[in-house]
């Protein structure tokens, strides 16, 4: 190894050091379908709020009826934890009328975070009849929530190119979002040339970086291709070999998200979302390298 790359190394390792965990974590989980799942996300709960997260959410399926259960799993850890627990919605399957219902009930029960979202057209749909933008303005018409939001450093698949998609993100963030927090990315150039894009024209609320520890790279590569997410070739080569390794996917999994957090954190990024499809264990260890201690 040449000195220039150890010596990197040092520096991006003694600045995870120096920041001595003063950092915040999110985390995002999905309602279970089975009791083996339930049981699976209540560990991984139990164990993940020992890192105080700034919040939890837990994902909604479109057009499959899940927002009871999403409904229901978010009361359930604001009951049983305390924590922040902010459930998303999404407005593709619902009228205006409904959404406000469901404000408003939230807000009623103490929940006052939520993640707005347009959620996926469904196939054999055109235009949608509401995008995000329109789902921050209808809530904070309701009540004062706190608004995350998605971003795609990437660029959203059905954006008719990036300029367009920065603007339509520049729209929602000033409907009234707290934060955005991005689709999962490897490529973290991609994260910070779209951090720079987004200050420049004027966006000044933080941009938290999705990072998705991944232990299901086959899984990994079909998804990526749908949500127009980049996956370098030199990923290919670490998995290459591990398709009935569970345990070395895990470590490369990882390594991978341990070295995205350490660039990150030395480009001044101090939120982290983590989608940890409900296993704790590489969330854990990544929130451990950054400082974060129970
Ligand atoms: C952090 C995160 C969490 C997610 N959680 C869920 C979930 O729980 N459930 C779920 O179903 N999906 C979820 N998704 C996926 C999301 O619903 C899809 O990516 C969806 O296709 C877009 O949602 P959005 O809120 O980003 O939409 P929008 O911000 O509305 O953008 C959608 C597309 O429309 C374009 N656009 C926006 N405004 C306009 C306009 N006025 N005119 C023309 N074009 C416009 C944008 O450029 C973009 O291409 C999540 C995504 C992220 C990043």
């Amino acid at each position: 190894m040449g000195s220039q790359t150890a010596r990197n190394i040092e520096i991006l390792n003694q600045n995870i050091a120096d920041l001595k965990g003063d950092l915040n974590v999110s985390f995002e989980f999905f309602p279970p379908t089975s009791e083996a799942m339930e049981d699976t996300l209540w560990q991984s709960i139990d164990r993940l709020k020992t890192l105080k997260p700034k919040f939890v959410s837990v994902t909604y399926g479109a057009n499959s009826g899940t927002r009871d259960r999403t409904h229901s799993v978010i009361k359930e850890i604001k009951d049983r934890t305390g924590l922040v627990a902010a459930p998303h919605l999404t407005c593709i399957d619902a009228s205006k009328d409904e959404l406000k219902q469901i404000a408003l009930d939230y807000w009623n029960s103490g929940i006052k975070n939520i993640v707005a979202l347009r959620g996926d057209i469904p196939a054999g749909s055109d235009k949608p009849h509401m995008y995000a933008t329109d789902l921050v303005r209808l809530l904070k018409e309701q009540a004062d929530f706190d608004i995350s939001v998605a971003a795609y450093p990437e660029v959203h698949p059905e954006a008719k190119n990036a300029q367009a998609d920065l603007l339509a993100f520049k729209d929602k963030m000033d409907a009234g979002a707290d934060r955005a927090i991005t689709q999962f990315f490897f490529d973290v150039e991609s994260y910070l040339r779209f951090r720079d894009r987004c200050a420049a024209i004027g966006i000044t609320q933080e941009i938290v970086p999705g990072i998705l520890p991944v232990s299901n790279y086959k899984t990994l590569v079909k998804f990526s291709k749908l949500c127009n997410v980049k996956v370098p070739g030199w990923m290919h080569k670490l998995y290459d070999g591990t398709d009935n390794d569970p345990t070395t996917r895990n470590l490369i999994g990882a390594s991978i998200a341990m070295d995205m957090v350490k660039v990150l954190g030395q480009e001044g990024v101090k939120d982290f979302h983590f989608y940890t499809l409900n296993r704790s264990e590489l969330s854990y260890a990544i929130c451990h390298t950054l400082g974060l201690r129970p």
